[in-house]
């Protein structure tokens, strides 16, 4: 589930807590989720974070940098000191947690979910991750750019032209536009969500065949990609701020700007029709019957 936005709400809000600091030891609790040398991170100072696509990365002082995928269940839980051994309430400062909402958020840690602990001189760093699809990696800053997920990335939505997506359907032109979307090497950074997102906000149906677009179509469904975004993370993505709400119960912060996205037999904002679930490119998919009409010619059934 973590995006390109939590990602990047993960990166910072986790900023102001470990740059500058330094990694003291850092423990793994399983082997899965840590790949690389541990003392290539132990006495290391945190000189950097940074984001490609859905990739935290966080450059270290001794030439190494340490790689976070979230994938579909990963976070990242900030304690400081006074803080880590105890359950905390979500209003204190010196806390921070993103990526999958869970209650992991606010109960006590480490616990069967943790993966690897940072300990920081002033607290410490949790990596979570129920499902064991997410991963950090220990790589030399200079090979960041060659790893595979780094190289094969496209361009951030922000950073590409509507004429480079629109050659990237043509290229693709029997693929459902979900599909094109979807894929990592076209547009960095698109997950389930923003992909539903972005086709309902340019009225196009999902599992229409990339080829059949019209340039307009693509731009605005690039538009959409990029406002929807920012939106969330302006809005502070799935954090610990946004998911414990201050009354204690929990909430998901895309009930805050989903039109589509696990909205079914809801009604649409827009024209009131009743959101409908499919299958598409292989995911569970959003659309409004209405908005998004499925064309009769240039579709492809999932
Ligand atoms: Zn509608």
């Amino acid at each position: 589930m973590p995006e390109l936005p939590e990602v990047e709400t993960v990166k910072r809000g986790l900023k102001p807590f470990i740059l500058n600091k330094k990694i003291v030891q850092v423990e793994v609790k399983s082997d899965k989720g840590f790949q690389g040398a541990e003392a290539d991170v132990n006495e290391a100072r945190a000189i950097g974070l940074r984001r490609r696509g859905k990739a935290l990365l966080i450059d270290l002082d001794n030439g190494f940098t340490l790689m976070i995928h979230l994938r579909m269940t990963g976070q990242l839980i900030w304690r400081g000191a006074s803080l880590s051994e105890q359950t905390v309430s979500v209003e204190t400062e010196n806390q921070f947690a993103a990526g999958h909402p869970s209650k992991n958020f606010t109960s006590e840690l480490p616990n069967s979910q943790t993966r690897v602990i940072f300990v920081f001189s002033d607290g410490k760093l949790f990596f979570n991750d129920q499902r064991k699809f997410g991963f950090v990696k220990v790589l030399p800053t200079t090979e960041v750019e060659l790893d595979k997920f780094i190289a094969q990335l496209g361009k951030e939505p922000w950073e590409m032209q509507p004429g480079e997506l629109f050659e990237k359907c043509r290229r693709h032109a029997r693929a459902p536009i979900k599909a094109v979307l979807l894929d990592q090497k076209n547009i960095a950074g698109l997950g389930n969500i923003y992909a539903d997102e972005s086709l309902f906000y340019a009225g196009v149906h999902p599992a229409t065949m990339a080829g059949a677009l019209t340039e307009e179509q693509v731009a605005k469904i690039l538009e959409g990609a990029c406002k929807i975004m920012t939106a969330a993370i302006e809005s502070g993505g799935s954090t610990m701020a946004t998911y414990v709400r201050p009354d204690g119960t929990t909430g998901d912060y895309l009930e805050k700007f989903a039109q589509v996205f696990r909205r079914e037999g809801k009604k649409c904002y827009k024209c009131g029709s009743v959101i409908e679930k499919t299958r598409c490119a292989g995911r569970g998919t959003h659309v409004c019957p209405t908005c998004q009409k499925m064309p009769s010619e240039g579709t492809e059934r999932a």
